[in-house]
């Protein structure tokens, strides 16, 4: 899989020197995933894209066929998706809401919070009752810290729950949101259920215990208090293997064990939230290499472009799966510095020594003006990347779609 689709390896061979780097997403992979996901899953299962792993306004349309609605993380996420795809149903989440990202949200008319803490509940009680009387009740899903039994979350990479986080309600917090949301105190807010997002990098048997506990230990929680939850959301955190591309996450096993899970609580509406599942795999970083050196026995190819456009291995500590394509020009009068060994390092052009894109590459024989497509680029990408430390140009954006691609066959 490390190999780009058609699509994007010829656009990466069209683009000028100076067009580089660039991201290419491709779309037309990026809707066959979708799709695929979706038909994995069962139909009562909803599912909502967690925005921040790509807010792309293009990715955000592509998707909105095959998903249910988008997550969103902050007044800045708000404001965008909502104009990026109109009339599409969103869940507001997120530690440490504003009252003005909050009035924005009840403005919009968000039908969901996913409410972090006490206190943000108290606040958004009383800015609902300053929004216009006769306006729809929003509902509220309770983000929980439940308890969780460590075995399910072994091997995740970003353990947000079971343990001190500064994410959601803990266990007697919640007990306290369900008496405040269903005694009378807030009329005009209507409780849906339980959220929780609790780890990510989980595999499809890990994902389902996960699921499976925040279930129960939901059921708990409302039969405690003598409510009927609607909704449950077990969040994203679905695992994507940088070191593996091709071992993707399971989503039929997935999905049939949502299935089982759904039928064995009839009437609620289980949600999932994925993010970087989803988006990463239609995303590219495109570039050149820019020199070809050897330093005390190692051989190391300098690309144009780097971590400030593409953070993800530093922030993960991975190599980034990438592609060579050679390019058989060299139209400079000076000599073309080329690699001797069979393994190179790939780093960008910062002047910091963790600008380390991907180490160990096999890539005997490339030379100065060979192309490098990095994949699996669709998520946590540039959308985290320090853009401005160094002052380098900014890539190039392509989105391609199936007609364009054949036009550049
Ligand atoms: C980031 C996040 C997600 C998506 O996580 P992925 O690992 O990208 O699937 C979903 N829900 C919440 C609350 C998040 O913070």
């Amino acid at each position: 899989m490390t190999a780009p689709t058609a699509a994007v390896r010829d656009r990466v061979l069209d683009l000028a020197a100076t067009e580089l780097p660039a991201y290419l997403y491709d779309l037309t992979a990026l809707r066959e995933h979708a799709a695929a996901v979706r038909a994995a899953l069962p139909e009562r299962v909803e599912l909502y894209y967690a925005a921040k792993a790509n807010p792309e306004a293009e990715i955000l349309a592509a998707l909105a066929p095959y998903v249910d609605g988008y997550e969103v993380s902050s007044g800045g996420e708000l404001a965008h998706v909502s104009k990026a795809v109109p009339g599409s149903p969103l869940a507001f989440g997120g530690p440490g809401k504003t009252p003005a990202e909050i009035v924005s949200a009840l403005e919009l008319g968000v039908q969901r919070f996913h409410v972090e803490s006490l206190h943000e509940l108290r606040m958004l009680a009383d800015l609902v009752t300053r929004t216009a009387p006769g306006s729809a009740v929003p509902g509220v899903l309770l983000r929980c810290n439940l308890p969780l039994d460590a075995a399910s979350l072994e091997g995740s990479s970003l353990a947000m729950g079971g343990r001190p986080t500064p994410f959601g309600l803990d266990p007697d917090d919640a007990d306290t949101a369900v008496r405040l949301l269903t005694d009378g105190t807030y009329p005009r807010l209507r409780l849906l259920g339980v959220h929780a997002h609790l780890a990510s990098g989980l595999d499809a048997p890990e994902q389902l215990a996960v699921a499976e506990s925040v279930v129960t230990w939901a059921a708990g929680l409302a039969a405690r208090h003598r409510v009927t939850f609607s909704e449950v959301n077990v969040g994203g955190g679905m695992s994507v293997d940088y070191a593996d591309p091709d071992a993707r996450f399971d989503w039929t096993a997935y999905g049939a064990g949502l299935a089982r899970l759904a039928d064995a609580h009839p009437g609620l509406t289980l949600r999932i939230e994925p993010g970087r599942a989803l988006t990463a795999y239609c995303g590219w970083y495109a570039t050149e290499v820019l020199d070809v050196k050897r330093s005390r026995g190692e051989e190391f190819a300098v690309v144009r472009g780097g971590t400030h456009h593409l953070r993800t291995p530093a922030t993960k500590g991975h190599d980034q799966p990438c592609t060579v394509l050679p390019v058989a020009a060299w139209p400079h009068p000076w000599p073309r510095p080329g690699a001797e060994g069979e393994r190179i390092t790939l780093t960008g052009q910062l002047c910091t020594p963790k600008d380390l894109l991907a180490r160990g590459v096999p890539a005997a024989g490339l030379r100065a003006g060979d192309r490098v497509a990095f994949g699996v680029a669709g998520a946590y990408a540039w959308n985290i990347s320090h853009h401005d430390f160094l002052m380098h140009p900014r890539p190039g954006f392509h989105f391609l779609e199936a007609d364009r691609a054949r036009t550049g066959a």
